[in-house]
């Protein structure tokens, strides 16, 4: 068997598409674009490209885009008075800080200095409450753009094994509360697990969020599943994912690819939640 590739750049151009008919009607009626305000601190390359390519998907989304690019030394007290303005701003939906921080800024205490409501990363305490007790908040993005993916190609989820492979704030854990909330039946799996392999085998989703590349085996996978490859490995032939994907594609139902696969929903998962918050913090109905 040849497993289907989820084509995670095409589903991710469909929904930016989708963004930026809505953020035009958006602009229609409230007579302002919604607006993300993306904040780098330190010039880390990775980042640096990330937070381009986030502004230029913004604008080519008909949504304002406010980069704030701050030298590595700034102080932890600056960046909150960054955050308190960008947070008073009515231009700015959305505020993204990106990750990693320098050592001397503390990330939670920044993360937690952003409006809830203008969140759409989806790191505040707030949000992962409001996810984990069902209340309309913000999701962070890979784990919405894995489920959304999931929800593509599987239709219902409900009654489905799924095993998520990582527990971490940003991935693991929101990817497992959404899962949940589509009536799978949920394992999480991480470092301390026992015998990983025997619970990914009665697994017909499986989500590797481990940041080891190849290490989930196609041997493990049960025949038919389907496999959502967040990792995203530098490695010396290029970016890798979590999965062995030669094996698994060979047993999967489907898999999705690195790259090409779950890496282009999060920033499309990021203009969605921005022209969320933009109708919530306006006022305005969001439409179909
Ligand atoms: P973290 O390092 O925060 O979490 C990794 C998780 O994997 C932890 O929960 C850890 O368990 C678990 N783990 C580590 N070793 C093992 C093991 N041997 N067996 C089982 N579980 C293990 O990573 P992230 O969640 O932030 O990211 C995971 C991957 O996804 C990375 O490759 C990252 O680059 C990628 N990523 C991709 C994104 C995208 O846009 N596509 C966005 C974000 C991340 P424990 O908790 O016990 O330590």
């Amino acid at each position: 068997m040849s497993a289907e590739i989820i084509d995670g750049k095409a589903a991710a151009a469909r929904l930016r598409a989708r963004v930026g008919e809505i953020a035009a009607a958006f602009e229609a009626v409230a007579g302002r674009k919604a607006g993300l305000a993306v904040v780098l601190v330190g010039a880390d390359p990775a980042s640096s490209v990330y937070v381009k390519s986030k502004g230029k998907a913004t604008v080519a989304a008909n949504m304002a885009s406010f980069e704030h690019r701050l030298p590595a030394d700034t102080t932890e007290a600056d960046l909150l008075a960054l955050v308190d303005a960008l947070n008073a701003d009515p231009a700015v939906d959305g505020i993204l800080v990106q990750l990693p921080l320098p050592k001397h800024i503390r990330e939670s205490v920044v993360l937690t200095r952003i409006d809830p409501d203008k969140d759409v990363d989806g790191f505040h305490p707030v949000n992962a409450g409001r996810l984990a007790t069902g209340l309309n908040g913000f999701v962070p993005c890979t784990p919405l753009g894995c489920l959304m993916l999931l929800e593509e190609q599987l239709g219902d989820l409900s009654g489905l094994d799924a095993v998520v492979i990582g527990r971490s704030n940003i991935v693991g854990k929101p990817m497992a509360a959404l899962l949940t909330k589509a009536s799978a039946t949920v394992t999480v799996a991480h470092s301390r697990t026992k015998d990983l392999s025997s619970h990914v085998a009665r697994a017909d989703i499986v989500v590797a969020a481990v940041g080891i590349p190849h290490f989930v085996k196609g041997e493990w996978i049960k025949p038919g599943a389907t496999v959502i490859d967040v990792g995203i490995n530098r490695t010396e032939d290029g970016l890798t994912g979590d999965v062995d994907f030669d094996g698994a594609a060979s047993v999967a139902g489907a898999i999705t690819p690195v790259p090409g696969g779950v890496g282009p929903m999060t920033i499309a998962c990021l203009l969605r939640n921005t022209i969320v918050a933009a109708h919530r913090n306006a006022g305005v109905q969001l439409g179909k």
